[in-house]
């Protein structure tokens, strides 16, 4: 497998996901279809989309720029073979968990320093009512720190095995319609029901009070160091 090959299919991969988004979003904000599963009742902001567009592009750039220096800076640690199931799930579910517990403690630290979150984690809660495409809404830096997270994720596998080609786009792809997912403010019946994975309302509940429930994917960790949202406690 060509590394070219690699980097088309990582495009690939990233603008179909986004473009998901997009239509998604487009739909949510210009039709009823969908405001029956609404989670809040706040309407949303007129224009907000075309508010938000400069922010979205930039941020799928630097995500594309990501895109093609992972390639190419892990290509000699890739197994470009079919993986077996458990394989391809196991390298995937683990790159998750990695990158969910980074992503609890840089948020929830972006959270604690009021000099961080005002200048830069504040941008993403403007969102106080998202719809699917907010998550691209993020201060430059603050979606480069995310990033570490995933590479992370990616970097802990290869220190003992190769990691597996399709696995990476695999979790690109889940981790961005998980992003979609949490930010669209659904509560859509087929979806809420997913196992170990954090409901929309968890993080849809942190943009309306901007506090509380800091992980991204699993519950695990705002379980175990008691930051689960409360309404007037929330820690
Ligand atoms: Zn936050
Ligand atoms: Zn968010």
């Amino acid at each position: 497998m060509s590394t070219e090959y690699m980097i088309i299919v990582t495009l690939a991969v990233l603008y179909s996901g986004n473009l998901f988004g997009v239509i998604y979003s487009l739909i949510v904000l210009k039709t009823s279809i969908f405001a029956k599963y609404r989670i809040q009742t706040k309407p949303y902001k007129k224009g907000v989309f075309k508010e938000r567009l400069p922010l979205y592009l930039l941020n799928l750039l630097i995500l594309s720029i990501f895109g093609v220096v992972g390639i190419i800076t892990l290509r000699p640690f890739f197994d470009t073979e079919l993986p077996s199931i458990w394989m391809f799930a196991g390298q995937i579910l683990f790159i998750f968990i990695i990158d969910d517990a980074w992503f609890y403690f840089s948020h929830r630290y972006m959270h604690e320093n009021k000099y961080l979150l005002k200048k830069i984690h504040s941008i993403h809660h403007r969102a106080h009512t998202p719809f699917p495409l907010e998550y691209l809404y993020v201060h430059p830096l603050e979606w480069m720190i995310g990033v570490i997270g995933t590479f992370l994720g990616f970097g802990l596998i290869i220190l003992v095995m190769p990691l597996n080609i399709y696995a990476f786009w695999g979790f690109v792809l889940l981790r961005n319609l998980h992003e979609i997912h949490i930010h669209s403010d659904l509560n859509l019946p087929l979806l809420k029901h997913i196992p170990f994975v954090s409901p929309v309302e968890d993080h849809d509940v942190h943009h309306a009070k901007l506090n509380g429930n800091y992980a991204s994917t699993f519950r695990i960790w705002d379980r175990l160091l008691n930051t689960r949202f409360k309404e007037k406690s929330p820690e």
